[in-house]
Parts: structure tokens; C-alpha cells; sequence
């Protein structure tokens, strides 16, 4: 739907500034997403850690003229000298992005639902969505869009085309709910099950519950699971009056009573659900066993049949239900290709995000972006539209090679303008193509669904993996990052560390992410990952915390800072950057105030160092740093004290006899959290970005899992031996596991002979005898699992903190020291 500017002030209540003709169909939030300018508008949202006005100037240079602000001065920049644009002033651009939602909401009077709950909000969404979609035009949040942000810009989403809306809301804390149930307006509730996330923030489950049901305020109906006494209890007291469907699985004369739950006999593999749903018997099959799934499919099979889906209707949807990928995954494909893999079910806007994730990150080779993409499905628009949005998005996100694989798609080849084109009637005939065989050097998005075999078309664009390999969670990154800029003043600065290849997670990739978040430096160790980092498309400011001194030539050419500690060291660069005619070249000068490995002393040589910097002008110092020996423990807190004082009074000194502004840092991730009062400039982000809390080894966010998978299993008798020179000694008849992992991948010998453990199917499997080389053996007597199965050597479920106290060691030695040959695969949800 498109609004005229105009439109849009009277509805948010807005000042305007500026009186060009608009006409709107997009809101932006987040600046990188910016795909069609002159229809954009801008809402400068302000957040504890962000600014959006200071996107504002950037916008306005990419070709966007609409904003919504909170101020008029940026940064020194008067927003009126844009005549051209319109600049709506309010109050809070957040309630205004919430209240423009809203109205639009006014427009439609049709069954919206909303849903909530702590878990399965996502898949209850899309799987009614595939429940509902054959017979109505469905417009749903993308992905998990359920914030005080997402929600408003879901909404936005309702078109004419619009049957039914479905939509996720989802809170963190009390007081939240209200203004997601104003944008929403649900007219049919769906509570998912309640768990124990987002705990903190209520005092109760009673509370978090209330809390939630404040969003079927004014519904017809809601659907919640009636076996649940805080649920129950909370909807009684909470004075709602429409029509309840509880769904139960003990209570007969529940309005959905779930009869029965088991493997179905006529249909192997497939899960049967017997109920009754207001008196009449139906019967539905699934092809998922676990509990999370079939608790799902109840709520929506009784959503779904209120909604008018027949009981057969219902059984042939659910056996044909896919599994929600939330994970976009980045992948080494063959033929030097980076592959991301996008399962997600197939629609415009998730398409569009996928093509923003693709163009966001960077590469500088100039490889070319490839789109392979299967038909869409139950659109709601008609084919020509649609293909024609799909032309759009690809013009807009810079896809230079388009492949489509449907007959839809083969129908409407027209509708694509990309010069570079193929069309396939299914994968196999893309398979035996030329264009299959063609692809190399390129970056390919492939988005498409299972019904077009997809699953093995990603398999053969894939590099064949070695079976253990490290899984990185770039969400989880981002989160950890938040989470130690939420201890920052918003002009902090922050370096992040990415040396020792990103603490074994991967230097480029997570380089990207911090990149596309906008941290401000990066530092490695050595010249050579820093080269790799500028070869991968990293743009950003990197630190050299050891320079080579033959490697400054290099530094130069790859626009590198080095870290200086010594005047041995000062002097060769210097040397060095003269040669090269080079003036002004940026450095960082480290102080040792206590941890003495390398640095200047902040007392004693203090002026030497500033005269010889004064006498030159090759280099010039842009920050001044030093290191704390003990900042994660309150033992050591007199002798940070000390340090602190003592880089105060150097870096002082350094600054003084400088007129230019020299950054002063001394946090590292512990310091920032247990010394937030001395992040001066800049803070130093390690080990916390990697999800480990230095304070207390608690795990924050998960980055790296360590998985391998079982290869063969052996019964060996009581008292055999297993492994190199007899070590492991059985004591009773045992299963025996033999898994692709040794000490060379960095699985330390030390772990062996029972002194530590791996997971397999969530339960806990020692380590029987000796690890190898390149092989360790588990003992899974009591496990139930089978060749094929998938082990987990640490990461979601068994901290890597776990491993580094049985190694007497520190978590950053096993991370760092899981080897080369494991292959990475990374993803975000
Ligand atoms: C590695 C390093 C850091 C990061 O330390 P963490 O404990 O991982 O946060 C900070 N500063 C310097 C100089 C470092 O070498």
C-alpha cells in the first residue's frame, strides 16, 4: 500500500518540515537496508547504544528525502538546509513508526491473529501459514519480526490482497505488551507455551503470563493449552469474555481434547494425532516426533480448523508440513563459490532479506552475486507482479546472475532483466546443465523450497566437509557484542579482537559481522591476518598488536596501524615510512604498567618518547593503550588501581604535547564490565565477543560449537582394552563409539582416558583410553544413538569452560586451539 507524505503527517500527528510530493510504500528503520530511496521513509529511531539521525546524512546522499526525527540538529548539521526533503518532526519516532502501523491496521477489517508465548511463536506462525496458505492469501511477519520494531514494520506488510494476517508478538519485559496489542489488534489469540525464557524481567510466571495475555485484549477467540494451571488460572482472573478454545490433552470436554499421540502404524515415520474438536473426531498425521513439534501442530491444527480447513484438508497439510529454517547459513562452496543457504519457506520479503544479508557483506574481489531461486509460492499476487517485485529487489541489491527453477518462473522469464539469466523446469535439469557447471568465483544465495530439490542441489554446490566441523553462530557474536556495549557511553569506542583467527572462530567472517555493526576498530596479531581481512572486502580500521619489522611495507600497502612498544621498533617504521615518502601514518602506543611483556614505561620513558615522535612526522600516534594484568578478578583490584593511575598520568602526558585527539584505552572484556568508570576512549572486546563472561565463565551467548559425528560403534567385552597401549580398560561389556576427531583438530590428549566427556544425543559420553591423532573413542553403553549420529564436543550444550577447568587451562586455549583443517560453517537465524 502506498501513503502520500502528507497522509503519513496527519496520521503520526507530525511538524513537516519541507513540502516536496511523496508518495511512500517502505519503512526504513535500519539504513543498511535501503533498497528503494525515493519511496523510503526514514524513521531516526534512538536506542540506548544507536542513533538513527546520524544515518540521516548518508540516507539523504543515497537519494533518500523523507525522515522522521526527534531533532533537527545532527552532529553539527542543520537538517532544514535539505529543502528538498521532508522532515516530519515528533516527539518519539519510535511511537510514531508504532502509531503510523496502527493506522494502517485501521484500514482492514479482516481476522488478524496474533501470537504469543515463549516458545514456538516463529513455527506456530509459519506453520499456520502453510496450514492456511492453499485457500487464503496469508500476510505474516518475516522471520521473527516480533519487537517493539518488528511488529510495526510486519503490520506494515497488509495489502488489499490481504485474507488473513498473522502476526508474532513478542516481549521481554512488563509494560511491553500494550502498544504491540494496539498495532496488532488481534481478532483471534493464539498463547504458545509459556517456559521459563525471558524470566528475569518478572517476578512470576503469573506476571509474564498476564503480561502476555494483554494482547488478546478485545480478541473474539483465543487458543491456549488448557493443561496449563498458570495459563488457566491467569486467563480466569484476567477478565477476558470471548470464546476460549483450550486445547488438552487430559480433559475430555476441552473444546480441542487431544484423544491420542503415536507413531502411526499405516503411515511409518509419521506421528498420528487423534482429537475431538467440538464434538467431532479428526485425525492428522506429522511428520515430526518431538514434543515442541507436536505441541505446535495442536495449536495450530485448532487454529486452523476454526479457521474453516477441513478435517482431511488438514491431515494432507500437516503430512506435508516443512520444518522452519530460521538460519541463513555461509557455506565454502566448490569451485572457490560462497555459498548462503536460505531454507526459510520462499516469499518476497524474506527474500528481500536474504538479498540485504547476501549485499551487506562485503567482497572485494569483485566476485558476482548469484540469485538461485525456486518459484514462489501462495503470493497472493499474480505471477507477473510478483516476478516483477522478485526483478526489482535483484536490480536494487546488485544480483548479477539470476537462475530460476520452476515452472512459474521458466513462465515469466520475461518479467527478469538481469542480462545473465538461465530458467529450469527442477534442480536435476539444473544439475545437468552448463550453467551448473559454470559456476565459479561467485557468491550465491540459494533460496528456494525442498518441493524443488533444493536440499540436493545445496548438497552439490557444497564443499565436501570433513565430519567434525566448527559451527559459528554470527547472531550469537552480535548479541555478546551488545551485550558489552550496553556497559559503554554511546561515544565510547570499541576495537574488537579478532586475532588468532577470531579466537578460532574465524577472523573473516566474524570480521564481516562487526563490520556490518559498525565497531571501530579491529585488531589482529600479525600483519598477515590483517592482509587477509583487507583481501575478504574488511574496510574497517585494523590494529597490528605485533608488527613484524619486515612486515611494514606490507602494513602500508594494506593500510594497517601498528601497535608500537619500542623504540627499536619506533625507529624502523619510521625509517620505513620515510622510504616510503609516507607522512602521518597512524600508531598505537602501548604502555606497560604492570603486565611487562612489551610497552613503553609510562614513567620513565615518557619524554623520550614524546620528542622523538615531535621530532618526525612519518607517524603519528592516534591512540595510547595499555593492557591489565588481573581484570577479571577482585584479588587483583589494588594492582589495576595502580595500573590505571599509572597510564593515566603516560597517556596524559602523551596527549598534552599533542594539539590532535589521542584515544586513551585500557578496558579489555573483563575491565569493561568490572571497570566500566575507566573506558576512557575506547574498550578492548576479546574473549566476551567469543560468548565467555571472563568474570565468572559463564557463557553468554554461544558462539562456537565443536561437532563431530559418530562413525562406527563396536561391542567390546569386559575387561578388552581400547585405544594405543592398552589404556582404556573396560570394567564391564561396553558400546564403544569411534569418532573423526583427534588431538591434531585440536581435541587435547589430556581429555582422554576418562577425564572428560562428549554429548551424544544430550547425554553425557567419557572418553575410553587414549585420543589419537586423528580418532577419539567414547563410551556409549548407555546411550541410545546409531552410527550416523551427530556429537558434540563442546559449544550449545556442553561449555567449552567445562573442558579448559578439566585442562587446567583457560577457555581461550581450547578455542584458539581447535586446528585449521575443522571447517567452519556459519550461520544466523
Ligand atoms: C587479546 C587482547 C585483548 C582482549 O582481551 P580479552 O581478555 O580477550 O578481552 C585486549 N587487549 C590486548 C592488548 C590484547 O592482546
Amino acid at each position: 500500500m502506498i501513503y502520500s507524505i502528507e497522509k503519513i503527517t496527519t496520521l503520526i500527528g507530525a511538524r513537516r518540515i519541507g513540502n516536496t510530493d511523496a508518495q511512500i510504500g517502505w519503512l526504513l528503520t535500519d539504513s543498511r537496508s535501503l533498497c528503494f530511496p525515493e519511496e523510503s521513509l526514514f524513521f531516526a529511531l534512538q536506542s540506548q547504544r544507536n542513533d538513527g539521525h546520524r544515518y540521516i546524512k548518508d540516507l539523504y546522499r543515497r537519494g533518500v528525502r523523507n525522515f522522521v526525527v526527534e531533532k533537527l540538529q545532527v552532529e553539527g548539521e542543520d537538517l532544514t538546509t535539505y529543502t528538498d526533503a521532508n522532515i516530519l518532526i515528533v516527539p518519539s519516532t519510535l511511537s510514531a513508526l508504532q502509531r503510523l502501523a496502527e493506522r494502517h491496521r485501521d484500514e482492514f477489517n479482516i481476522p488478524i491473529v496474533g501470537i504469543t508465548g515463549s516458545n514456538g511463536k516463529t513455527m506456530v506462525k509459519e506453520w499456520l501459514y502453510q496450514l492456511l496458505s492453499p485457500q487464503m492469501t496469508v500476510t505474516r511477519s518475516p522471520r521473527s519480526y516480533n519487537s517493539q520494531i518488528g511488529v510495526p514494520l510486519s503490520v506494515w506488510l497488509l495489502s488489499e490482497q490481504t485474507d488473513i494476517g498473522v502476526f508474532e508478538a513478542g516481549i521481554s519485559q512488563p509494560g511491553e505488551m500494550e502498544s504491540l496489542r494496539d498495532i496488532i489488534q488481534p481478532t483471534i489469540g493464539i498463547l504458545t507455551s509459556l517456559g521459563d525464557a525471558h524470566q528475569e524481567n518478572f517476578r512470576s510466571m503469573d506476571e509474564k503470563c498476564t503480561e502476555k495475555l494483554h494482547l488478546f485484549h478485545g480478541a473474539k477467540v483465543i487458543f491456549y493449552n488448557s493443561d496449563d494451571n498458570t495459563v488457566s488460572r491467569c486467563i480466569r482472573r484476567s477478565g477476558y469474555d470471548g470464546e476460549k478454545i483450550g486445547w488438552s490433552r487430559e480433559n475430555e470436554s476441552a473444546p480441542f481434547y487431544v484423544a491420542s499421540v503415536k507413531p502411526s502404524n499405516e503411515k511409518p515415520g509419521l506421528t498420528e494425532v487423534a482429537y475431538i474438536y467440538k464434538g467431532e473426531r479428526g485425525i492428522y498425521h506429522l511428520p515430526f516426533i518431538d514434543e515442541a513439534s507436536v505441541e505446535c501442530s495442536i495449536a495450530c491444527a485448532a487454529a486452523a480448523r476454526y479457521l474453516g480447513v477441513t478435517n482431511e484438508d488438514l491431515d494432507l497439510r500437516m503430512q506435508a508440513i516443512e520444518p522452519v529454517a530460521m538460519r541463513l547459513e555461509v557455506k565454502e562452496g566448490r569451485h572457490g563459490c560462497t555459498l548462503i543457504n536460505d531454507s526459510y519457506n520462499s516469499d518476497v520479503n524474506s527474500l528481500d532479506i536474504a538479498l540485504d544479508f547476501m549485499n551487506r557483506r562485503p567482497d572485494h574481489q569483485g566476485r558476482k552475486r548469484t540469485l538461485i531461486l525456486s518459484d514462489i509460492q501462495q503470493s497472493g499476487k499474480s505471477d507477473f507482479e510478483l516476478y516483477n517485485e522478485v526483478n526489482n529487489l535483484c536490480q536494487q541489491r546488485g544480483v548479477a546472475r539470476f537462475i530460476g527453477i520452476g515452472p512459474m518462473l521458466m513462465k515469466c522469464a520475461d518479467c527478469i532483466t538481469i542480462a545473465d539469466k538461465a530458467f529450469f523446469t527442477d534442480a536435476n535439469q539444473f544439475v545437468q546443465s552448463e550453467t551448473f557447471h559454470s559456476l565459479h568465483d561467485e557468491v550465491i544465495l540459494l533460496k528456494g523450497a525442498r518441493a524443488f530439490g533444493f536440499d540436493q542441489l545445496t548438497e552439490l554446490l557444497e564443499q565436501k566437509v570433513h565430519e567434525t566441523i566448527l559451527e559459528v553462530n554470527l547472531n550469537a557474536v552480535v548479541e555478546n557484542l551488545n551485550y558489552y556495549r550496553s556497559f559503554l557511553k554511546p561515544e565510547t569506542k570499541l576495537v574488537c579482537m579478532v586475532k588468532a583467527d577470531a579466537y578460532g572462530a574465524g577472523a573473516v567472517e566474524v570480521a564481516k559481522t562487526l563490520q556490518d555493526h559498525c565497531v571501530d576498530y579491529l585488531a589482529v596479531a600479525v600483519a598477515d591476518e590483517g592482509v587477509t581481512l583487507r583481501r575478504n572486502g574488511i574496510t574497517q580500521n585494523i590494529i597490528i598488536m605485533n608488527p613484524e619489522m619486515t612486515a611494514f611495507k606490507t602494513m602500508f600497502d594494506y593500510d594497517l596501524e601498528p601497535e608500537v612498544y619500542s623504540f627499536r621498533l619506533m625507529d624502523a617504521l619510521i625509517h620505513a615510512a620515510e622510504k616510503e615518502g609516507i607522512t602521518g601514518w597512524p600508531v598505537h602506543i602501548k604502555l606497560d604498567t604492570g603486565m611487562h611483556r612489551l610497552g613503553f614505561d609510562p614513567e620513565k620513558d615518557i619524554e623520550e618518547l614524546i620528542a622523538r615522535l615531535k621530532q618526525q612526522s612519518a607517524i603519528i600516534p592516534r591512540s595510547v593503550f595499555s593492557h591489565f594484568v588481573g581484570s577479571d578478578s577482585d584479588d587483583f583490584d589494588a594492582f589495576s588501581a595502580e595500573q590505571f593511575r599509572k597510564f593515566d598520568a603516560g597517556s596524559s602526558k602523551l596527549q598534552a604535547a599533542f594539539s590532535h585527539k589521542i584515544l586513551r584505552h585500557i578496558d579489555n572484556s573483563a575491565g569493561i564490565e568490572h571497570f566500566p568508570e575507566r573506558q576512557l576512549d575506547m574498550c578492548r572486546l576479546g574473549l566476551g565477543l567469543y560468548g565467555i563472561d571472563p568474570l565468572d565463565n559463564r557463557i553468554l551467548h554461544t558462539v562456537s560449537t565443536l561437532k563431530t559425528t559418530i562413525l562406527q560403534m563396536h561391542h567390546v567385552p569386559k575387561d578388552e582394552t581400547v585405544g594405543y597401549s592398552r589404556r582404556g580398560i573396560l570394567e564391564r561389556d561396553s558400546i564403544i563409539a569411534a569418532i573423526p576427531i583427534g588431538y591434531a583438530d585440536g581435541l587435547n590428549r589430556h581429555l582422554g582416558r576418562g577425564a572428560c566427556y562428549c554429548l551424544v544425543n544430550g547425554q553425557k559420553a567419557p572418553y575410553v583410553g587414549n585420543i589419537c591423532m586423528d580418532v577419539a573413542m567414547i563410551d556409549v553403553t548407555d546411550i541410545d544413538c546409531k552410527e550416523g549420529d551427530s556429537v558434540e564436543i563442546f559449544g550449545e550444550h556442553l561449555p567449552v569452560t567445562v573442558l579448559s577447568d578439566v585442562l587446567d587451562t583457560i577457555p581461550y586455549e581450547v578455542l584458539t586451539g581447535v586446528s585449521n583443517r575443522v571447517k567452519k560453517v556459519y550461520f544466523q537465524d
